[in-house]
């Protein structure tokens, strides 16, 4: 964690911050490995605190060394003018995209003396790239989701809903060591597969649907992020092609994935693929987006997002295309970018519409 919170204060320099409060449960855990639910940190350029109340003084006293541990009693502003007074701060950068207006508000009538500064994206910077010990937890959670995959495939039948196949393959995942779903998954059938975020619904699936299931694993805080999409009964034609040109767009994708690229040139990799097929105009999604400790991180792959991709990243890659009325296919993966290339960590196959 040192580690960490050296490289941070290399960035409050440049960012003319003399200390930085951090109120994000994901920017907490990722500095101080503190797994409580309620905290904050305050970094400073010596010293630094983790405030968090009676609840979890003895497991931040466990978890966090090296943290100074202050016991909030009733609320969190009262304990902090001490550190303050204790370590000159004069400009506190805060997290603008993590306090309500009222805490910022508090914060400027009681910190008196103390200039806020909003100081976002610093930690978000530091969290792009993972780490050997990031990477091991999310391949885990993504293989959770191949099992979870895997598995739920026999029960895909007609005659069930879409709301018991989330439920049950939440179940399974959770069964298998995930800590957790990492959002609400996306069970999309028939017609509602046209809806890009078509969250399990009590729609029955049937004989000839289409079904997109996306869904992914929360572990030790990490996620994954995978989408397949499979067909009941016999496929016709059109199934089969839309199926065809998405993954085309995909495995185009993924294999421009590499360090030195930008994310941008991903996302029109996808897009010319489809473009070229005419369903452009249906591929109103960007292409992609990291992910770790939340499930949408930087950078985002799109027609706009010129982040130059560095090893260590971890995105999605999840082309799609949707027509109203009919359905729609999306195939997601979750790759790592590596220095001469990229590492699909999903073995889930995709290399034709899957007949249950
Ligand atoms: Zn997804
Ligand atoms: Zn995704």
């Amino acid at each position: 964690m040192g580690l960490r919170i050296g490289r941070l204060r290399r960035l409050m320099k440049g960012a003319g911050v003399d200390a930085f409060y951090i109120t994000s449960p994901e920017n907490r855990f990722y500095l101080s490995g503190f797994s409580g639910t309620a905290g904050a940190l305050l970094v400073c350029r010596e010293k630094v605190y983790l405030l968090t109340d009676f609840r979890y003084t003895g497991q931040a006293l466990r978890e966090c060394p090296g943290f100074e541990i202050i016991e909030v009693k009733d609320s969190y502003l009262e304990s902090l003018p001490e550190a303050i007074a204790e370590n000159g701060i004069i400009v506190m950068g805060c997290e603008g995209d993590h306090l309500t207006y009222n805490q910022y508000a508090a914060m400027e009538d009681k910190l008196s003396g103390v200039n806020l500064k909003p100081a976002g994206g610093l930690v978000e910077e530091l969290r792009l790239c993972k780490d050997e010990g990031e990477i091991k937890n999310i391949t885990e959670a993504v293989q959770l989701t191949d099992e979870a995959f895997g598995r739920i495939l026999p029960v895909v039948r007609p005659g069930i809903s879409e709301r018991e196949i989330s439920l049950r393959l939440e179940y399974i995942m959770r069964s298998c060591g995930a800590d957790g779903a990492a959002f609400k998954f996306i069970v999309a059938s028939g017609p509602r597969s046209a809806l890009p975020h078509g969250v399990a619904s009590t729609r029955i699936v049937r004989e000839g649907d289409l079904v997109t299931i996306d869904f992914g694993a929360v572990y030790r805080g990490y996620h994954s992020d995978m989408t397949r999409t499979v067909v009941v009964g016999r496929p016709d034609r059109k199934q089969k092609d839309i199926y065809n040109i998405v993954l085309e767009a995909q495995v185009k994708a993924v294999s421009a994935v590499r360090a030195g690229v930008k994310a941008s040139e991903i996302d029109a990799a996808a897009r010319k693929v489809i473009e070229s097929r005419g369903y452009g105009k249906q591929f109103g999604h960007s292409t992609g987006h990291g992910l770790g400790l939340n499930i949408h991180e930087s950078p985002r792959l799109s027609s706009k997002e010129h982040t130059v991709l560095q090893a260590g990243m971890v995105v999605t890659v999840e082309p799609g295309i949707y027509l109203p009325d009919w359905g729609g296919v999306r195939i997601e993966d979750t790759v790592l970018v590596e220095d001469s290339g990229s590492r699909v960590l999903n073995e889930s196959p995709k290399e034709e519409l899957m007949v249950l």
